[in-house]
């Protein structure tokens, strides 16, 4: 049974999708504050987290970002709850790491969809126990860890799963439509540019190795042996 942690003030709101979660097959843990879904996110390690954006104390920000930032809780996938009109705090959303985000008020059918997607992508994109080398680069496939020269490199699990989809189809340009699909899923309905985000970041990772992956102009991305 897969485990969703629910970090969320609005008790009502956050009783609400813990009840539907469980309806649908997961287990849900709730907590009311971001310092309390830190130390739950570290201790149960659940399969994903709904982190409300606005939050006492602890803003989902800030909270998004210690999450990715530690390497006990990064390969959690991050699912943003959002007010309407916090446009620049969607993009802050991606930009601390999280791996989608859904918009209050949103139903419940909705959240469940973007659940399911985000969990599915999260599992796709592992063929179980290859190591993949490119140059000074090198992907351990079970452990998800990425070495560049021999020093590890933290990756978010969306960051990693680009770097997959480059690393896999090597030599072959890969358009940003598709990259958005394989990534971020059929669901996904933002546009191309979140890849060059996330693209942009994952290239200054990854250093010396970052320059393995090439703009395309006009087209996409693809990596190349230096
Ligand atoms: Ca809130």
């Amino acid at each position: 049974m897969q485990t969703v942690l629910v970090i969320e003030d609005e008790k009502d709101l956050a009783e609400l999708v813990a009840f539907h979660l469980e309806k649908e097959g997961f287990r849900a843990l709730i907590a009311g504050d971001g310092a309390s879904g830190l130390k739950e996110a570290r201790s149960a390690k659940p399969d994903l987290i709904l982190l409300d954006l606005m939050l006492p104390g602890m803003m989902g920000t800030e909270l998004c970002r210690l999450l990715k930032g530690s390497e006990q809780t990064a390969a959690i996938p991050v699912i943003m709850l959002t007010a309407k009109g916090e446009e620049i705090d969607r993009v802050v959303g991606f930009e601390m790491g999280a791996d989608d985000y859904v918009v209050k008020p949103f139903s419940t059918r909705e959240l469940m969809l973007r659940v399911r997607a985000v969990l599915r992508r999260n599992a796709e994109s592992t063929p179980k126990g290859a190591t993949v080398t490119i140059g000074e680069l090198c992907i351990d496939t079970e452990r998800h860890q990425v070495m560049v020269a021999g020093e590890e490199v933290l990756l978010t699990s969306t960051e990693y799963k680009l770097l997959m989809n480059l690393a896999e189809r090597i030599g072959r340009v890969q358009s940003r439509e598709l990259l958005l699909q394989n990534v971020w899923g059929y669901n996904y309905f933002g546009d191309t540019r979140t890849v060059d985000t996330h693209l942009t970041r994952l290239r200054t990772k990854l250093g010396a190795a970052g320059e393995m992956i090439k703009t395309v102009r006009g087209f996409g991305y693809k990596m190349e042996a230096s």
